[in-house]
């Protein structure tokens, strides 16, 4: 489908995120079909290169040393508006044991996650778990989470599932967090699905927001980069939703590139703003180290030290 004026050709882009989730899942139901362990790291780049040519990674060949982790920077980019969102993403799984659904996020005693959001906050760009939810073979005895003879289309896109970290908490039992991300993850091929737009998003500070550019945002259809921001965006306000009301706070100002400049400075129970920390991702323009990266060159260090390489998502 190719809305009108714009060059953003998403169907390319949704049948390649599709090969990433098929070979994913590939890997994972052969696993868990002959009782074999399968890691987040291994599913990465097994399944990241079926999304070439629009998913394209670029590892940074001079990893520093002090790198922490294996978190990749992923940039959405619509080549002819030169509009992008990044996300700083780390990949968790899920796991199955008894009854239980597990997902942990509380490695270092919820250091990790505190790094992964403090570099995501460097970079300008939300943190996001790909979460690896497993395919059919470990979701078998889940049922269909909506409400459709099982598995239906939603349950089988599940198995890569974005969800950021804001929503998910360290503290909190690994079952509920399993849950959560089943019920307000965002299915990675539902970022490059027209079909699935995010609508209206009514989230919790909508009244206090003017009648603005961002006002808009919420309220009208998106395209590319966008509309990727704007699915983000709706699950971090779902998960807000579920915290105590808004609060009037000092809007947080935004100086930069960014598509948003004033955004609400409300919290909720997260440890930052939210507005920001999603939306602050979206910008008109590419950041020069991500233009470097593109024309071949290696990443600045500070780049190169808070990530592991690019993940650059084109249509
Ligand atoms: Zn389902």
């Amino acid at each position: 489908m190719t809305l009108p004026g714009r060059t953003y050709a998403p169907k390319g882009l949704l049948e390649a995120l599709t090969r990433v989730r098929t070979q994913a899942e590939a890997h994972m139901d052969h696993h868990d079909r002959n009782g074999l362990v399968w890691s987040e790291e291994t599913v990465s780049e097994i399944a990241i290169g079926a999304g070439l040519p629009f998913v394209r990674p670029i590892p940074f060949n001079r990893r520093q040393e002090s790198a922490v982790g294996a978190d990749w920077l992923w940039w959405w980019l619509d080549r002819s508006s030169q509009e992008c969102f990044g996300m700083l993403v780390q990949a968790k799984r899920i796991k199955h044991e008894g009854k239980k659904w597990k997902l942990d996020v509380s490695h270092g005693s919820g250091e990790q996650q505190l790094s992964l959001i403090a570099s995501a906050q460097q970079l300008e760009v939300p943190a996001i778990y790909s979460v690896y939810t497993g395919g059919m073979v470990m979701r078998q005895d889940l049922g269909c989470p909506h409400r459709l003879p099982s598995p239906c289309s939603a349950c089988i896109r599940m198995a890569i599932t974005m969800m950021p970290a804001f929503s998910l908490s360290p503290a909190w039992d690994q079952d509920a967090l399993a849950k959560l991300t089943f019920a307000e993850g965002v299915a990675l091929e539902d970022l490059g699905d027209p079909l699935k737009p995010a609508a209206l998003v009514k989230d919790v500070n909508f009244r206090g927001l003017g009648d603005g550019e961002l006002r808009n945002f919420l309220i009208e259809e998106q395209t590319g980069p966008r509309e990727v921001a704007k699915k983000i965006f709706r699950s971090v306000s779902t998960r807000r939703a579920g915290h105590k009301s808004a609060v009037l706070t000092r809007p947080v100002e935004v100086a930069g590139e960014q598509v948003f400049h004033d955004m609400p400075g409300d919290k909720g129970h997260f440890p930052a703003a939210y507005y920001p920390h999603v939306l602050g991702g979206l910008r008109r323009n590419p950041p020069n180290y991500l233009r470097d990266i593109m024309a071949g060159f290696e990443p600045p260090a500070e780049i190169a030290r808070l990530s592991a390489g690019v993940v650059l998502i084109t249509s």
